[in-house]
């Protein structure tokens, strides 16, 4: 039988944050009156995240732990979750406890009342997160919504309650580079939100960097939009334009027998016109990079271990942990902590 609710947690080296994350969240889940699972979705952790949650794993049947070959980023740990999640409904949640776990039980209840597809969570209050970090999502969203037209709640990231339908929906999505938190609302399925007040991360730090951040507005813009490609037609002919102005110009002045050193405006013409080419030619390159990505038809992410299932292959039984593995940080992990062999703890 699967279970009412799945609770898809992205995981990459939150090893401090997993067991306040556990305290926090097996309270709410066990209080919710209906079955359950934990998806916890390991994605290619290099700490002791896929120890500490095998452990957790054995006091928490509901827990289920899905180990992804290596680390495939928050988007497409959050897809993985999805795939395999079995849930009526499915949430999704940070492993930070940014989003509180408690506002769980209302998103359920809202689904249920108003037969919503699509629960958002929406940030009522940012002022946790840093200056730059609220600016520059801020500037991002308002981008986005312009460039995209999509209706994106501002401030909904990705803590949201989706039923089965939209799970699916999203599931068959032949996208690679998919940013869920704008294609779940361009599917335009019911939806109704809850609000909340974003915490600060409970213990380690951001997974975010901005090399991340960018490479997420990037995937956002392009996969919603290309406006990017008209900007570069734009650009272009401005280009054009101001070339044959100088062009005109130069003519008119060679005529009048005003024959200039020309330096100057030769170079500018050049290296005006090279550079609105060269950037034409990056808008177009990011285009057809991805439809080359979508051609090659990788798939974004692999899957080495679930804890339903067991391992992909005999090699991927999660390896046993011994303390010197990790000075400092493998406290409390011995050799007895080695997870049971896969087939018995098959569900
Ligand atoms: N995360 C992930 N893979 C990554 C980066 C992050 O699964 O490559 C997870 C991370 O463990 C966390 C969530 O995505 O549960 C959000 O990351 P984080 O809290 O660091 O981002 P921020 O809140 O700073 O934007
Ligand atoms: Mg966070």
């Amino acid at each position: 039988m699967p279970p009412e609710l799945s609770i898809v947690i992205p995981v990459y080296n939150e090893q401090e944050v997993l067991p306040l994350l556990a305290a926090r969240l097996r309270p709410v889940a066990d209080g919710l009156g209906t079955t359950y699972e934990v998806v916890a979705v390991d994605d290619g952790s290099d700490d002791l995240s896929p120890a500490v949650l095998v452990r957790m794993g054995r006091e928490w049947p509901q827990l289920r732990v899905v180990r992804l070959r290596a680390n495939a980023g928050h988007q497409a740990a959050i897809s993985a979750g999805l795939a395999s999640a079995r849930g009526a409904y499915v949430v999704t949640l940070d492993a930070d406890l940014q989003d509180p776990p408690e506002v769980i039980p209302e998103m359920l209840a809202q689904a249920r009342a108003q037969k919503a597809d699509v629960v958002y969570g929406v940030r009522s209050d940012r002022s946790s997160d840093s200056t730059f970090k609220r600016l520059s999502a801020r500037a991002f969203y308002r981008l986005i919504r312009i460039l995209s037209g999509t209706h994106a709640q501002v401030d909904a990231g990705d803590y949201r309650l989706m039923s089965r339908a939209t799970v699916n929906a999203i599931n068959s999505l032949p996208e690679h580079h998919r940013v869920l938190r704008f294609v779940v609302p361009t599917l335009g399925f019911p939806s109704t939100s809850v609000t909340y007040r974003r915490d600060e991360r409970a213990a380690g730090k951001s997974k975010y960097p901005l090399s991340k951040m960018i490479r997420l507005s990037l995937d956002s813009v392009t996969g919603f939009s290309t406006a990017p490609l008209r900007a570069a037609t734009w650009l272009g002919l401005l280009g054009g334009l101001g070339a044959l102005a100088l062009l005109a110009y130069a003519l008119i002045a060679g005529a009048l027998g005003q024959t200039l050193p020309g330096w100057t405006s030769t170079v500018v013409a050049v290296a005006g016109v090279g550079a609105v080419q060269l950037l034409c030619v990056g808008i177009l390159g990011e285009y057809v990079g991805r439809m080359y990505a979508q051609l090659q038809a990788r798939p974004t992410y692999y899957i080495a271990y679930d804890s339903l299932t067991g391992p992909a292959t005999p090699a991927d039984e999660p390896a046993p942990l011994v303390a010197e593995s990790a000075p400092g940080a493998g406290e409390g992990v011995t050799p007895a902590d080695e997870p049971a062999p896969a087939a018995s703890r098959q569900a």
